[in-house]
């Protein structure tokens, strides 16, 4: 029997997330580990083109998209519901999808409906004997958990940056508008009017950026995260930051990395000023390459970063800039 694999995605104002990329891409790893399962594709939403266009050529078989008015913003009943329904005549064996917010509330309705099992924030995934073996951080990224799922069916939410993305296929897959499903009673269902910036609107996105330059309360004050705004720009980076720093008001909560905040796992994390807390760490231990500047030789963040610059950040940091400013022929 040809396993049947569900990748589905997320588009945020109309772009593709990384993370779709990344269950799309997974899902085509284990399809063909398993001797060619088929991999379906699906998207809910409104003014779906640029992220079907992107999400048809990240590995799948086939893509379908169910769009309208009242899929505009993520409705977890609503979408939930449109989903069993259309697969009303066979739940997939497999569901990967991103572990956003979003993607942790629909797997779990998801798992309830078609019985399945389920993990979210999966960091690793690998076929078993008769099922999959997951690996997911616990105890605030203290420990690893390895799950093992027997039978089917399961849904993987995936952390964002864990996985390598798509194949980007030359041909896209054969994308299919499917009518939304007759759905049954739905509770009163809100909707979001406007989303609003809370950060500074430039460079990339925290959750997906390649490089996240991140500041801590060795950066003395507001005023001179200017210097980790010049090195993020130089890098196309985007900047994060400790909890000091949020609670201290000299960034909005959105910045804050760890426990209590966001999780990243970049290609490279620059914590520039941050001592490097458990509860930081939580959100950043699994980025790929890090790299520490602190002026505190013994700060616990060396123990966990690739590199290390003991110093003083506010020399560091502007010829660091300028290095690389002149490096990439900025100037
Ligand atoms: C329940 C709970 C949840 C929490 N959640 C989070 C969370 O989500 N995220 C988070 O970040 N924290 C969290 N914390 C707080 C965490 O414990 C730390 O207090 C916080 O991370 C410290 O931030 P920091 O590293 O910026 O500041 P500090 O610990 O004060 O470190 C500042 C660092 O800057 C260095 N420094 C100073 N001057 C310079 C200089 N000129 N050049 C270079 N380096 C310099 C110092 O050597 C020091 O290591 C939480 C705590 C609790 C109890």
């Amino acid at each position: 029997v040809t396993a049947e694999f569900l990748a589905i995605g997320e588009a945020r104002r109309g772009a593709l997330s990384r993370a779709s990329r990344e269950a799309a891409g997974l899902a085509r790893r284990l399809a063909d580990a398993a001797g060619g399962g088929r991999v379906t594709g699906l998207l809910l939403g409104r003014d779906l083109e640029s992220a079907t266009a992107a999400f048809a050529r990240a590995g799948l078989d086939r893509l379908w998209t169910v769009s309208g008015e009242r899929y505009a913003s993520f409705h977890s009943a609503l979408f939930a519901q449109t989903i069993s329904g259309l697969f009303a005549d066979g739940v997939p064996d497999v569901t990967l999808l991103g572990s956003t917010f979003a993607g942790r509330d629909l797997a779990g309705r998801l798992a309830a409906r078609w019985g399945a099992g389920i993990a979210t924030d999966v960091v690793d995934v690998k076929a078993a004997q008769d099922g999959w073996t997951v690996t997911r951080p616990v105890f605030s990224g203290r420990a690893t958990q390895e799950l093992a799922f027997a039978g089917r069916p399961v849904i993987f939410a995936v952390r964002a940056g864990a996985f390598p993305t798509g194949p980007d296929a030359a041909t896209p897959a054969p994308i299919e508008a499917r009518p939304p499903p007759e759905l049954g009673s739905l509770p009163p269902l809100g909707t979001v009017g406007a989303f609003e910036s809370s950060g500074s609107a430039q460079g990339p996105d925290l959750a997906e950026a390649a490089i996240v330059v991140s500041g801590g309360r060795g950066l003395k004050g507001p005023e001179n995260f200017r210097l980790l705004e010049e090195l993020a720009g130089s890098l196309g980076a985007a900047v994060g930051a400790s909890r000091a720093v949020t609670d201290a008001g000299w960034k909005p909560q959105s910045f804050q990395i760890g426990q209590t905040g966001r999780s990243v796992s970049p290609q490279l994390y620059i914590a520039i000023g941050i001592s490097g807390a458990i509860q930081h760490l939580t959100g950043m231990i699994s980025s790929r390459t890090i790299v520490a500047i602190n002026s505190d030789p013994s700060a616990p963040i060396f123990k966990v970063a690739d590199y290390g610059i003991a110093g003083d950040l506010f020399q560091i940091v502007p010829a660091l800039t300028a290095q690389i400013r002149r490096t990439r022929g900025q100037g």
